[in-house]
């Protein structure tokens, strides 16, 4: 069986002694956040998903999700009870508008907590977790009725919300959508159509379903640009908020899929449903926007969580397995084998992980952090920062977190060797369950896509050139320290390969496009490399000042090793990268589709 215990310590690291979060005690949200509070939020997070949630992931995995003849669907035994000691305890609301009824506290205490849950049951934590985008988009888009009528129970957790973009023909390109919606005569819509691939589209846990519906109104272009966006509730709701009928939208059926059992992948039929225009008409993927950047940083989330809770399994595991010698000498004298933990290449893919894990927490938070003073930080310049920086990289949290959690996790499998192909260890599962995120939120390719055709160009370039300022303002401070200079050096070669890379996208790109698009994806790592490379020089310099002071020695020196590591093993990967961005298209172009 496997286990989890929640990076509690690690977590408190980020946020106290890197972020110093406490520094932004004058903003709203964050004077309530006291350290004893965010102690008191992770202990006990971390005490809810190791007990309540995480025992579920693995029965949930292989019961999953039933439908009946009347459409209703049923989630695994016991995900329902610990839906219900989830909303009590108040965990969907952690970042909630207080307006609303939720608690106020900064996105970034939340992000940590949302963490542990993915952890901890990657399937159950998307109820949650869809409703956390369609509140972020009715609290966009949303009228005052609208926000009015339908935030409070679903911040409280009574409703949950999906999202509705995708049909059998379209998913990258939504231009392409079928689903209709006509006027009624007293201003709300009939929506007709079918959505494939809902998540959370129908299930037993809340006591109604906000969907958030695309489609097109008669009239409307036939591109992207004639897309609105509706508000569909399982049940209508009564102007003073109880439910009143059943809408016409029901589960078609649930697809049977890879990993995520234990949540509710439906086909969702639209039969002449009641809906309601949220936002402006044909502006509907613009709103859907603002709830998929946030639902993007959440999937990437989904990539570190899994590579997390994988990386701890398979460390255990190569601390009992008893197998060959160590290539030093004997260290299990009393044994007929050494620990597996012994071999170098093991310890190679453990230690790749660590450091992914340990980094991208870091940047997470951070990415967090920057969505908090994107709407609170007092100075518009400083909001604006925020938000350039956290636009830039959402892209690349979504599709280098997800990819390199689905390398971990299998790599963690791959510690166990054949015990981790079958079941009852529950690896297989962590590397069928990461395999998704790269794919749902748009596909990893799309997000390297969106990355050098919108982010890079965005505003001439503004974000980018924050972005590199920071790093070298960095590299340049920690030069100054012999302790921190290796890693200084190392993360420069870095900067100067995305340097490079960028100059070279820019230059020719403009002249063919499809540079651009076969340079996308090694871009997105380099750049990815590079942030992972500031937020761990940034945690290097924190470790080498506690050290010096004599801090927690053990924490502080393990985060010294595995800095230098990364610095080491990963970050020199960027040199690879700068070189396929810059070989261009033709070799990946040149072979004609026929020849395949
Ligand atoms: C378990 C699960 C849950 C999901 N949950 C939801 C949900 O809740 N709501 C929802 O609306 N959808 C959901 N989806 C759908 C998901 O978002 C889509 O599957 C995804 O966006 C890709 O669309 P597609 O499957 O049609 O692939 P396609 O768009 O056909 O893409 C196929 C391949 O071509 C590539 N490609 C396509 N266009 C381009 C291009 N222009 N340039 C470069 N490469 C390109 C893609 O990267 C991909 O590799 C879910 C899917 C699954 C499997």
């Amino acid at each position: 069986m496997p286990s989890y215990k929640a990076p509690v310590r690690d977590t408190r690291f980020v946020l106290e002694e890197v972020l110093d979060i406490g520094q932004y005690a004058a903003l709203p949200g964050f004077g309530e956040l006291t350290p004893e509070l965010m102690n008191s939020i992770l202990e006990e997070g971390a005490r809810f998903t190791e007990e309540v949630l995480q025992p579920l992931n693995q029965t949930g995995d292989r019961s999953g999700c039933t439908r009946d003849a009347n459409h209703a669907v049923t989630t695994p035994p016991g995900f329902k009870r610990a839906y219900h000691q989830f909303i009590e305890a108040g965990w969907g609301g952690l970042s909630g508008d207080p307006a609303y009824g939720g608690q106020g506290l900064p996105h970034v205490i939340s992000t940590a907590f949302e963490e542990y849950l993915i952890s901890a049951n990657m399937a159950f934590s998307m109820y949650p977790g869809l409703t956390l985008g369609a509140i972020a988009a009715i609290t966009a888009v949303g009228s005052d009725e609208q926000k009015a009528l339908y935030l409070p129970p679903m911040v409280a957790g009574r409703w949950t919300g999906t999202m509705n973009l995708t049909e059998a023909h379209c998913g990258t390109d939504l231009g392409l959508l079928r689903t209709r919606a006509e006027p009624a005569p007293d201003g709300s819509y009939r929506l007709t159509g079918t959505k494939i691939f809902i998540s959370a589209g129908e299930h037993d846990l809340s006591e109604n379903i906000i969907h958030l519906v695309l489609a097109r109104i008669p009239g409307s272009p036939e591109s992207v640009k004639g897309i609105s966006l509706f508000i569909v509730p399982k049940f209508l709701v009564n102007p003073d908020g109880s439910l009143g009928p059943r809408n016409a939208v029901t589960c078609g059926a649930l697809e049977e899929k890879m990993g995520i059992h234990g949540n509710a992948t439906c086909v969702m039929n639209y039969e002449g449903a009641t809906g309601f225009l949220v936002g402006e008409r044909d502006k509907g993927l613009r709103a859907m926007f603002i709830m998929m950047n946030a639902a993007r940083l959440g999937v990437g989330l989904q990539g570190l969580a899994i590579s997390e809770v994988a990386t701890q399994n398979a460390a255990n595991y190569a601390r009992d397995r008893l197998q060959g010698r160590a290539l030093g000498g004997v260290k299990n004298l009393q044994g007929p084998a050494d620990p597996i933990i012994v071999h170098p290449d093991v310890r190679r893919m453990l230690m790749t992980a660590r450091a992914f894990n340990e980094g991208a927490r870091a940047l997470a938070l951070w990415g967090a952090l920057q969505v908090d003073l994107a709407h609170l930080a007092p100075a518009p310049e400083a909001r604006q920062d925020a938000e350039d920086l956290i636009g830039l990289l959402t892209p690349v949290i979504k599709a280098y977190f997800t990819d390199q959690g689905y390398f971990n996790a299998t790599n963690a499998q791959q510690c166990f060797g054949g015990h981790g192909y079958v079941r009852d260890w529950g690896m297989e599962q962590f590397v069928r369950d990461a395999r998704i995120a790269m794919v749902y939120e748009g596909t990893n390719g799309v997000q390297a896509l969106d990355l050098v055709g919108r982010k890079l160009a965005a505003h001439g370039g503004r974000a980018l050139r924050l972005f590199l300022r920071e790093v070298t303002t960095a590299v340049e401070n920690a030069r100054k320290t012999p302790a921190t200079a290796e890693a200084a050096e190392t993360l420069g070669c870095a900067l100067a390969d995305l340097q490079g890379a960028t100059g070279w996208l820019m230059r020719s790109a403009l002249t063919r496009p499809e540079q651009a698009g076969a340079a996308s994806t090694p871009y997105l790592y380099l750049l990815a490399l590079v942030a992972l490379g500031h937020v761990w020089l940034r945690m290097l310099v924190v470790a080498e000042r506690k050290l010096a002071e004599g801090g927690e020695s053990a924490f502080h020196a393990n985060k010294r090793i595995t800095a230098h590591y990364f610095f080491r093993h990963a970050l020199p990967e960027t040199a690879v990268h700068r070189a396929r961005v810059e070989v261009g298209a033709d070799p990946v172009m040149a072979l004609a589709a026929e020849d395949f």
